[in-house]
């Protein structure tokens, strides 16, 4: 099976776990990492499996992904302290091991980390995570920029996005999980060094 057959048949298992208008947003994503991916020197076909998987817990019920985190050995203890909206990231990342088959790290961290980002993010991660902002069904005040950025350079667009999250959950009131900060500091410290 070829590269093309093999995401056509991940795309028929992501197809029954959402509704359509997820489904557009995943397919965008997709051909959006694929494109980062080519400009910024990351694997293109492994940006395009990651991005078609990253939302594929996203709309199971809430105690389902609770379960499937509670089952990882490895998980971060304090996630299920903090906002649902972050669980669908580790959560996908497990399913899809155990019920796809998913096996390549790169790939499965970038799932992972889609939501949250982490310190010392991989180049795939970095992609999958910004094509997920930027995707072309995106709209937010301010994504126009970061599709901006996202031409020359992706630290800097990931400030801007990691950025606006942070601003917009503390505009309402919402908990910010501890490594979403630290994401963005790591990030803010690499594009000052590239400045010099
Ligand atoms: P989506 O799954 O394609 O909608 O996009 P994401 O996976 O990036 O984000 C899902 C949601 O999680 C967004 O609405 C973010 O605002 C929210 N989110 C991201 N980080 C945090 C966080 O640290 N705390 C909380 N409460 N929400 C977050
Ligand atoms: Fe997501
Ligand atoms: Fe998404």
């Amino acid at each position: 099976m070829n590269h093309d057959q093999y995401c056509e048949e991940l795309i028929e298992s992501v197809k029954k776990q959402m509704d359509e208008r997820r489904l557009r947003h995943t397919l965008g994503v997709a051909r959006t990492a694929k494109e980062l991916a080519k400009r910024f020197g990351a694997d293109p076909q492994k940006a395009e499996i990651a991005a078609i998987l990253h939302d594929y817990c996203k709309q199971w019920p809430e105690e389902k992904i609770r379960k499937a985190i509670e089952k990882m050995a490895d998980r971060p203890e304090d996630l299920l302290l903090y906002s649902k909206e972050i669980w669908h990231g580790p959560a996908a990342a497990e399913i899809v091991h155990h019920e796809l088959g998913i096996d390549d790290e790169e790939i499965l961290n970038a799932i992972r980390y889609h939501t949250t980002g982490r310190v010392h993010m991989g180049l795939l991660e970095k992609v999958v995570c910004l094509a997920d902002y930027i995707e072309p069904g995106r709209k937010y005040p301010g994504v126009d920029e970061i599709r901006r950025q996202a031409l020359s350079d992706l630290d800097q667009a990931l400030v801007t996005a990691f950025g606006n999250t942070i601003s917009f959950l503390a505009q309402h009131k919402e908990k910010i999980y501890p490594l979403t900060f630290l994401t963005y500091n790591n990030l803010v410290q690499k594009s000052k060094k590239m400045e010099g």
